[in-house]
């Protein structure tokens, strides 16, 4: 599993039996319209899009939990600075730490092997705010040790119940 985990915007084309290109807006059965090369309207265009950069897009989910906890570390409680880049908030000193580890994906019963199930382990898991909170660097480092020393407690009570369903 790469780093990242973003499903790319590409794997969302659709085409009909016949080959042509359907919008890509999830649920719209239009063809494309032109001058759209994906979409079938502005409209599709700027829903799908607002859809996929707030669930799939990493800078951007990052950038909405950091505004959320109003870019203090989630554990000591310090404030950290931070700036925008290309409308995203980023901090030197500020990462966003996963409450229940990535690398459990698996034993959590998600997979990457179908678009379904990317989006799926995504919206679920990865990305979901329920599962993610800011974290100094610092913090972060202390969870990570503490997690890779208690690893087999964490395997053995690790089951679904334990991720938060999202409201979307
Ligand atoms: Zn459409
Ligand atoms: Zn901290």
């Amino acid at each position: 599993m790469s780093t990242r985990n973003i499903v790319y915007i590409r794997e969302f084309d659709r085409f009909d039996k016949m080959g042509n290109t359907l919008c890509r807006n999830t649920g719209c059965q239009n063809f494309i319209k032109y001058p759209f090369r994906k979409y079938c309207s502005k409209e599709c265009s700027k829903q799908f899009e607002k859809w996929y950069y707030h669930n799939f897009y990493w800078d951007r989910v990052r950038s909405d939990i950091f505004k959320r906890d109003n870019y203090t570390c989630q554990i000591c409680k310090k404030n950290y600075p931070y700036s925008y880049r290309k409308k995203f908030a980023r901090s030197r000193r500020l990462e966003c730490d996963h409450i229940i580890p990535r690398s459990l994906y698996k034993k959590l019963g998600y997979k990457f092997d179908s678009l379904e199930n990317k989006v799926k382990t995504i919206t679920e898991f990865l990305h979901n705010p329920n599962n993610l909170r800011t974290l100094c660097r610092d913090c972060h480092k202390g969870v990570t040790r503490e997690f890779l020393r208690s690893k087999q407690d964490w395997n053995m009570q690790t089951d679904r119940q334990l991720i938060i369903p999202r409201e979307i």
